[in-house]
Order: C-alpha cells, then structure tokens, then sequence
C-alpha cells in the first residue's frame, strides 16, 4: 500500500505548517506565558532560540513520522492489538513507532522542566500531534494519551489546590500526581480517560459505574466502562457515581466525581497484578492501531480527584484539550487525503488529459486544500486561546511576583481567551470531523476503482475518518453546546447581541477593505438566523415576543421554559447554525492573518467565494423549515403521552 505521498519528513514538505512556525503564531506572549514570565534560571529568554527549538522538534517529529508512522500504516491497520493472559499485546509496527518516539523523547515535550520535561508549548504538541496524524490516526490518538493524561493530571491537581508553586523561582515546587507525571514523561507509562458505558455515551447523565468509600477511607470504584481508548493504560482518570444526583432518580450529572485509579503494578519477578481487567479490544471498521477496550472495575482502589459532585467540573477540562487534539487528528487525515488524491489524480490520465485538469476534479481538489488551510487556521487559533487561557491562569498563581506588565496581561486577555477558546471549541471538533470525513470519501472517489481497493490506502484513511465524528463528544453534541452557548450569550446579554449585529451590519457596508466587508457579511448573515432562532423559540412559549423590543426579550425569556419543548427549533437547526458559525469563526481568523501578512488574503478570498453561498441557503434553511418535523414530534409525544403505559397496561 503506497500511503500518502512519499516523504522523509512530514513537517518539512508543507509549507503551511512552516509559516506558522516562522510567521503565523505571535510566539512572544505564548513563551512568556509558558516560561512562567522568565522566573526560573533555567528558562528560554530569548523567543528566537525558543521559536528555533520548536522548529527542530517538529522537523524530528516530521522525520519519525514518516519513517515509523507513513511508512507503515499499512503494517498499522492489519497488525490489531488483542488480549492475552489479561494484557493488551499491539502490533510491532505500533511498537517500533513508540520505541522510536520514547528515544527521541517525544513524551517529555510539553512538560514544565521540573518534572524533566522540555516545556514546549501545547500548540508544538498539537502540530506535532498533526504531523503524526498525517501518517496513521490511531497511533496520534495513542501518542495523545501519554501527554495529554500527565497534563491533565497536573492542572486537576492545581485546580484542586494540591500543586505547590515556589514564586520566587518560577517553578512548580511539588505536584500531587508527580510520580505518575514524571513516569509518563519518561515514556514509561501511559493514561486513558474512561467515561463510556454500554448505557450511557453521549448521556453522561446515565452513568453507573459506582464509587464507594471503605471504612479506612479508600474509595473503590465498581463498574463496567467500554471503548476506552487506549484502555491498557496504567493511569486511568475515571468519572464515577459517588452519589445519587438530586434529582432523586439515582442518575444526573451533580453526583458523578472524578478519580485516579492505578489499573496494574509490576512485582519485582516482573509479574503484574492486575487491579482492573481488560474485558476485550474492540473490533473496529479503522483507527486500528489505536486499542479501544471494555473494562471492569470490580472494587478497584482509586483516588478521588478533586471533591466529591465535581466530576463533569474536571472532565470538562480534560475534554476541551482533548476535542483540540482531536480536530488536529482531523487536519492531519485532510492533509494525507489531499496528498494522496492529488498525486494520483496528476498521474492519472482519461479522456486525453490529467484526471487532475478535467473541471470537476480541479474543484474537488481546490475545495479540499480551502478547507485544509482554513481548518487549520482556525485550529491554530483555537489552540492558541486554549493554551493562552490555561497558561495565563498559571501565571496568575505567582500573584506575590507578578510585575504590572504582567497583571494587566492577566486581567485583559484572561477573559478574552477564554471566551474565545469556548467559542472555538466546539465549532472547530465538528467541522474538523466532519470535513475529514468528507474529504477521504473525496480522496476515494477521486481515485475511481483502486479508491475501493487497499491498494492506495486511500479507503483506510475513510474508515480512519469516521471515528472523529462519534469521539470525544458526537458531532450532534458538538452542535448542542454551539448552539446552547449562543443562545445563553443572548440571553444573557440581549443589548450585547443587538450591538454586535448592528455592527456587523454597518461594517457589512461601510468597511474600506472589500474583504473585510465580505467577512462582516457573514457574520451579520450568523446573527440574522440567530435572531430568527430566538424570536421563533420565544414566539413559540409566549405568542407575541417577536414584536417585543429586544430589551424585553430577557424577562420573556427566562419564564417557566421546559428545555425539551421550549427550545425544539434551536436543537433542530443546531448543525446548521454550528456550519454557520464555523464559517463565520473560520473568515474571522482568515482575516486576523491578513493583517498579519498579506499574503493570506488569496486564502480568505477562496474561503469566501464557497462559504456564502453556502451561508445563504443554510440561513434560508433555518428561517423557513424545520415546522412540518417538529410538528410530528409533538404528535409522537402527544400519542406517547396518551398511551397507557405498560405498568398501567397490566
Ligand atoms: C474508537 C472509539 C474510541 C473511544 N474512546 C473513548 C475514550 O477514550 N473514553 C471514553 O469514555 N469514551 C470513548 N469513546 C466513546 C465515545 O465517546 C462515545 O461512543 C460517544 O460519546 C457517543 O456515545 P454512544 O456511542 O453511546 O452513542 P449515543 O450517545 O447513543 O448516540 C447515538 C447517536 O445519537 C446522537 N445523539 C445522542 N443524543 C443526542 C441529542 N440530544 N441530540 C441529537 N443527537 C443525539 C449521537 O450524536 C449519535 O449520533 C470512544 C468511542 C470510539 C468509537
């Protein structure tokens, strides 16, 4: 099988990658904020030699990505772990990857030196975690749950308050988990995150898997989880019912908390004892030299995480970093698509030309480097914030130290980044996924009769693709939250939202760059079928709030609302305004690199000549339907309503 294009080094042939590493990214405050504001001897002062750093660990990761994950993710697709005297045994060729990412000290890469990490910023992890992604998907996701766990665990503990910082030296004094941390560093150890049960997936409310505390205070976990990626960890960070919600039906999401569980230890004959059973590795359609694993907790010691109701609280923050990774798995899969089918629609010829040069193909093509690039973008910037937020919260713990400079960049950029890290999140997992998706069905079709083949590789990279819709939160939920934010944002902050549309609107004529007023069109084009949400919902619960003035819309809205009925046309056009809002997120960013350099305005003017269109027929779409689907819905309930029950059948 050929894989995607033949290179010795997957960072170094793409030259989009390179320009943020060179241009891009504003490097300077990331570095400040990831060297703790300079504090510690020991840290990179000058941002050159830090940018220069980042650069040499992506050209390694690039070279080791092609020759171990490339080159051999055929090797990676056929070769499935399975389960043997109760471990997990994976295929050599997923062996061979991590032998060489452990040499080259890949795992150390974002850790704070303190624990002997090289503490590069997250956003080197991500590209990292994309180049590797290009190769094989499942062995980034594998790569992911080395760092990502011991991150993970270090901002529970500072979250919990058990990290001790020292603030004279600019480092971090002792951490609770540092022992695990400093193992997963060496890549001696691995985690996993286990929510998933048979009965409970996007549901987390449904969770089971109990938590109970003995009489010397060890908490033991009991339950059953399934597809748990990378499940034959050592480290499992589990979400456990420590006591039935207050809603009084035993589920709910306020009486789940968070723990660490130690699933094994190695005796000193080399022998291991099992403190949690792996029950199987999941057959899969792809993603095959990720394990995904059923397991048991049968009175398993664990540690609680945290306080007790906290454990949606502490999920939340490990998944936000996660669905980050997980659309740089998605960009990654673009990018190997991209290769893949333009190489082979250059070499092959039909009808007296290149397939490449015939019409239809040339668009395919175009479209999916569009989305490439812009995905990317907005990646890059989603990152950015995410990082942004979480390091400046760090600094903000050396408060006796903090230089004005310093404390002013905590108080205005603190709440930027995060809002716009939570705005960008989930907008960037669905459209990472789902363009994924899309484009190595592309990548297959363009590639006609061997596309369906294993010859090329091309349909791997499809059955790698579906599984980026359905984890770390389903596209659907991914539209849920989009669109549960916004209308809480509006709500909220109904002056706020007539603000921000009149400006749009007025930019959407007036601005002088010709650009900037196509951009400032799409968002009022948001902003319009959001407003057309709202006054619809709202006409919906109180007849008349349509002709109210937007002032009134809060003490309207916020009356008796029963979520299920009350918010039925927003949950039904969800997907459609999150591919709005993706588009308008995507022109934003686009647009912020053009001031940069303008060289990324031929990129924004490609964006826009597809997503305006695009953006016109969904807005038509939410204004006008949607009432034919909901009205059989409450049919369905009403009939549900009125049926006997079975109980009452009896
Ligand atoms: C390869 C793989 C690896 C995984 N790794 C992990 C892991 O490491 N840890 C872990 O805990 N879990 C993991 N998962 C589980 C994954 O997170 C769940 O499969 C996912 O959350 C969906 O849950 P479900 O399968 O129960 O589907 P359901 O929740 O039953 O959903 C089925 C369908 O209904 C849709 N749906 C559900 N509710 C709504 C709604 N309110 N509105 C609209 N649509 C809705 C969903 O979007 C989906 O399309 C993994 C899954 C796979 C396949």
């Amino acid at each position: 099988m050929a894989n995607n294009s033949p290179s010795s080094n997957f960072f170094s042939d793409n030259a989009d990658l390179r320009w943020y590493v060179d241009r891009g990214v504003d490097w300077a405050p990331l570095v400040e904020a990831t060297e703790y504001g300079f504090r510690a001897p020991d840290a990179i002062k000058d941002i050159d030699a830090a940018v220069t750093f980042y650069r040499e660990v992506l050209e390694s990761v690039g070279e080791l990505s092609a020759k171990y994950v490339g080159a051999k993710s055929s090797a990676m697709d056929t070769e499935h772990p399975r389960v043997e005297g109760g471990s997990v045994i994976e295929g050599p060729a997923v062996t061979a990857a991590f032998d060489a990412f452990r040499a080259a000290e890949l795992h150390r890469l974002v850790f704070p030196r303190e624990f002997g990490g090289l503490n590069a910023p997250l956003l080197v992890y991500y590209l990292a975690g994309e180049v590797i992604a290009r190769g094989d998907v499942g062995a980034m996701t594998h790569f992911s749950f080395h760092a990502g766990i011991g991150m993970a665990m270090l901002a529970y503990s500072i979250y919990e308050g058990s990290t001790k910082f020292d603030v004279q030296g600019g480092r971090i004094e002792s951490t609770r988990f540092q022992k695990q941390i400093e193992e997963i560093c060496r890549g001696d150890a691995w985690g996993c995150m286990v929510i998933t049960e048979p009965d409970a997936g996007s549901d987390m409310a449904r969770l089971r898997t109990k938590a109970e505390r003995d009489e010397d205070g060890t908490w033991r976990l009991s339950g059953q989880k399934i597809f748990i990626t990378s499940g034959h960890a050592k480290y499992h960070l589990v979400i456990a019912r420590t006591e039935p919600s207050s809603d009084g039906g035993g589920l709910g999401l306020d009486g789940l908390s968070m723990f660490m569980v130690q699933a094994f230890d190695e005796r000193p004959d080399g022998t291991i004892e099992r403190y949690v059973t792996i029950d199987r590795v999941e057959d899969k359609l792809g993603h095959n030299s990720s394990v995904t694993a059923a397991l048991t907790y049968d009175r398993t010691p664990a540690q609680l995480v945290g306080d007790r109701g906290e454990g949606f609280k502490y999920m939340l923050v490990l998944m936000n970093n996660a669905r980050v990774g997980v659309s740089f798995e998605g960009i990654g899969i673009i990018e190997a698509a991209l290769r893949l089918a333009r190489d082979y629609a250059e070499g092959r010829r039909s009808m007296g030309k290149s397939i490449a040069q015939h019409e239809m193909i040339a668009d395919y093509l175009d479209e999916m480097e569009t989305d490439l690039l812009a995905l990317r973008a907005l990646a890059v910037a989603s990152a950015y914030a995410e990082e942004s937020s979480q390091k400046l919260g760090i600094l903000s713990k050396f408060e006796a130290t903090l230089t004005d400079h310093e404390r002013q960049r905590i108080e205005r950029e603190l709440p930027r980044v995060r809002a716009r890290s939570r705005r960008f999140t989930p907008l960037l997992k669905y459209a990472t996924s789902e363009k994924a998706v899309e484009h190595a069905r592309r990548c297959v079709q363009i590639h006609g009769g061997v596309g369906y083949t294993k010859e090329y590789g091309a349909e791997k990279l499809l059955r790698d693709a579906m599984v980026l819709p359905i984890y770390e939160g389903t596209s659907q939920i991914q539209s849920l939250m989009a669109m549960k934010d916004t209308l809480n944002g509006i709500v909220k902050d109904p002056a706020g939202f007539a603000r921000r549309s009149a400006q749009s609107a007025l930019r959407a004529r007036t601005a002088q760059d010709p650009l900037e007023r196509r951009v400032a069109k799409i968002q009022s084009l948001c902003r319009g079928a959001e407003r057309s949400l709202v006054a619809k919902t709202a006409a919906d619960k109180l007849g008349t709030v349509r002709n109210l003035p937007i002032g009134q819309w809060k003490s309207a809205l916020v009356k008796k609302w029963d979520p299920k009925r009350d918010f039925a046309i927003a949950m039904l056009h969800a997907e459609r305004l999150t591919k709005m809002l993706v588009d308008e997120a995507v022109c934003e960013v686009l647009w912020e690199q053009c001031q940069r350099d303008s060289a990324r305005r031929p990129l924004l003017e490609r964006y826009l000549e597809r997503c305006e269109l695009r953006d016109e027929l969904l807005y038509k779409e939410i204004t006008t339907t949607g009432a034919r689907i909901l009205a059989a819905l409450a049919g369905n309930e009403q009939a549900q309503d009125e049926a006997p029950s079975a109980v009452a059948a009896e």
